[in-house]
């Protein structure tokens, strides 16, 4: 199948989530909203960009369901937040009513699982990073019998070449199952294909990690960059734009190690992701090498941790983690 439809979809649907974004990223003071421990902005942005990608999804393909980071229950409860939701959305979809976009909202609460197919959505993945004024992505993913088949990734701040941050940013990557991966601007449809480093010695490869230590060991993180003979301190970066910079070659190893036992990653936080770096030509596993196994419902409950190379690495990054974690 090529997924011509779904594609172009998808695409319009992320591009218009991250305008959303943006505008609500804009009226943002970053001190003034670390400080208050006023999280408002971002849960604006993550409702509006959820109703913005179920809008364009339902009534492009009304058959399909979705499994969403969102629901609509605290909207319906917030009168004042529940407007500036509004307000932004009919901003990119003017005529949509308010009982519309709840809806729309509401329609990701699919279970998902092995059978048929369903998209998935993080509509701000990286809400920490979002808030700093820092990365963040809009992740879509479309899963067919338990397989990604297609991600789209939008990065607004992720500069197009982290080397050269001054010559502009915004980002979407795309990946459809046997078509490569390919990047462009947020505001240009050119796209040019990219591709994971071809580095085969440990000692050459950057590697990136998440900013917050709650997501990913990075105690242990430092010992495995040891044993593989790191010297370069980690890439720290929010959100699924970690995928994104290994497919594109300026990362080749992304580390996603388990800070405690009973947590089980979302699939909406690797399923785009996870496509883009394959048809880059890297590899994706959990801690153990087992492939990740996204036909288990809402969560990779069969998978520990996350790690992504270039390919060429996987077999000697694995090893260097079960070493350090004793698995
Ligand atoms: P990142 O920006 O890579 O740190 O990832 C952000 C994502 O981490 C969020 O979307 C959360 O779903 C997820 N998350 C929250 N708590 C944890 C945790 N304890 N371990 C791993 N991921 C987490
Ligand atoms: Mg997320």
């Amino acid at each position: 199948m090529s997924y011509g439809k779904e594609r172009q979809i998808a695409i319009e649907a992320v591009l218009n989530a991250c305008r959303l974004c943006q505008r609500v990223q804009a009226d943002l003071v970053t001190a003034d909203t670390i400080t208050k421990k006023d999280k408002s902005p971002v849960t604006i942005a993550d409702f509006g960009a959820q109703a913005i990608v179920n809008l364009s999804l339902m009534a492009a393909f009304p058959d399909d369901p979705i499994v969403g980071e969102e629901d609509a229950t605290t909207l319906r409860e917030q009168a004042d937040l529940r407007q500036k939701v509004v307000h932004h959305v009919q901003q990119i979809r003017p005529n949509t009513t308010e009982d519309h976009i709840l809806d729309a909202i509401d329609y990701g609460t699919y279970a998902g699982g092995a059978n048929g197919r369903f998209w998935t959505i993080d509509p701000i993945d990286g809400t920490k990073g979002f808030l700093r004024k820092d990365q963040y992505a809009v992740a879509l993913g479309l899963v067919e019998n338990g397989d990604v088949v297609l991600g789209v990734l939008g990065c607004p701040n992720l500069p197009f070449d982290l080397a050269s941050p001054h010559r502009g940013k915004g980002c979407l990557f795309v990946a459809v199952k046997g078509q490569g991966t390919v990047m462009r601007h947020l505001s240009d449809d050119t796209e040019r294909p990219v591709h994971v480093s071809d580095i085969d010695d440990s000692r050459q490869a950057a590697f990136c990690e998440s900013v917050e230590s709650a997501h990913s060991d990075q105690q242990d993180s430092a010992k495995i960059a040891q044993l593989l003979h790191i010297d370069v301190p980690p890439v720290r970066i929010d959100s699924q734009c970690k995928y994104g910079i290994v497919a594109r070659g300026e990362a080749s190893i992304y580390l996603r190690l388990p800070t405690r036992a009973d947590y089980q990653e979302k699939i909406w936080d690797h399923a785009a992701g996870y496509r883009v770096v394959t048809e880059a030509g890297g590899q994706v596993s959990d801690v153990d090498g087992k492939p990740l196994d996204f036909s288990h419902g809402r969560k990779l409950t069969q998978n520990t941790g996350v790690i992504v190379t270039n390919g060429r690495l996987h077999d000697r990054v694995i090893a260097a983690v079960k070493q350090v974690l004793n698995r």
